[in-house]
């Protein structure tokens, strides 16, 4: 496996198929579960490991990110990863950067407790597709308002590449997989998987009718009174719908339900998709 840190010196091999999973390193099975996928689908598997300090904000965890190129290296190895580019910040930002900015699906939830993120996450991905070249790109779930900001700047900017979006890999508690749950005390892990859980019981009630449409802003408010009842300082509990993810009422339509809050200091999110895979069929607009 290739360890790539200038832009200049990548290279893919001549007439394969390159599938690319852009991170920020610190691996877990979710991180591996999309570079298994890149490796079903393509013949060469790129991966990128940048901590990308425009899409951090000034008080956020940028310098205390968790780094370990070695221990990555051997991971994306063990599943068949070709190469690995991981640029220095200079490589990336030698001067002031031209920003990309999505608008609308970038306004609300992440978006607005997180100013500028998606600005810097949309800018980063452009110039790691311009870079790495692949003809198909693996996102997981997890971030599901990164993957539609994604999702519509390669469609308003006719990027040419295809996008996949994978399922969230969850630990044995229901715990969704983050490089940042290294950050929670052994207290606070218990108390996590609290958050996929109200997550859940809400599809449930949803898919078996318990819960009538008038009655999910009621639902979802008790879910929040929950959440801090078990220690949550909750940052937003919500339905929407999968194109803008503005709130709706309507779980009919494509739709999920997404969550923010912190435990502690780490801010944890998660969400969960109602009716099956949606994010994969074409964008309508
Ligand atoms: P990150 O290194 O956190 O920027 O994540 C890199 C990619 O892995 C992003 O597309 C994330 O959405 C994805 N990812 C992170 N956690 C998970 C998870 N638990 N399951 C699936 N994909 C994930």
């Amino acid at each position: 496996m290739k360890i790539v840190t200038q832009i200049a010196d990548w290279k893919n091999p001549e007439g394969a198929r390159v599938g690319f999973v852009p991170t920020m390193g610190a691996f877990h099975e979710g991180h591996l579960d999309l570079m298994r996928r890149a490796r079903e689908e393509n013949d060469y598997v790129a991966v990128s490991i940048f901590v990308n300090p425009t899409q951090f904000g000034k008080n956020e965890d940028f310098n205390k990110y968790p780094r370990n190129l070695t221990r990555d290296a051997e991971m994306a190895a063990s599943v068949g990863v070709d190469a690995i580019f991981a640029p220095e910040a200079a490589e990336m930002y030698p001067s002031t950067p031209t920003l990309i900015r999505v608008p609308e699906v970038t306004e609300r939830w992440e978006g607005a407790s997180r100013p500028g993120h998606f600005d810097g996450v949309a800018t980063v991905v452009l110039k790691l597709f311009n870079i790495v070249r692949a003809h198909t790109a693996y996102f997981g779930q997890k971030d599901l308002q990164q993957c539609l900001v994604v999702r519509r700047m390669v469609q308003d900017l006719n990027v040419p590449i295809e996008l996949r979006f994978c399922p969230t890999t969850r630990e044995q508690d229901g715990l969704a997989m983050s490089s940042r749950n290294a950050y929670l005390s052994e207290e606070e892990r218990k108390t996590a998987p609290r958050l996929g859980e109200v997550l859940r019981a809400i599809e449930r009630g949803i898919a078996n009718g318990s819960i009538k449409n008038e009655e999910i802003p009621e639902t979802l408010s008790l879910g929040e009174t929950s959440l801090r009842d078990a220690g949550f300082e909750v940052d937003y509990l919500a339905l929407v719908e999968l194109e803008e993810l503005k709130a709706t009422l309507d779980p009919k339509r494509p739709a999920a339900l997404v969550v923010a809050a912190k435990l502690g200091r780490t801010r944890l999110i998660d969400n969960v998709i109602l009716h099956g895979d949606r994010l994969n069929s074409p964008y309508t607009g």
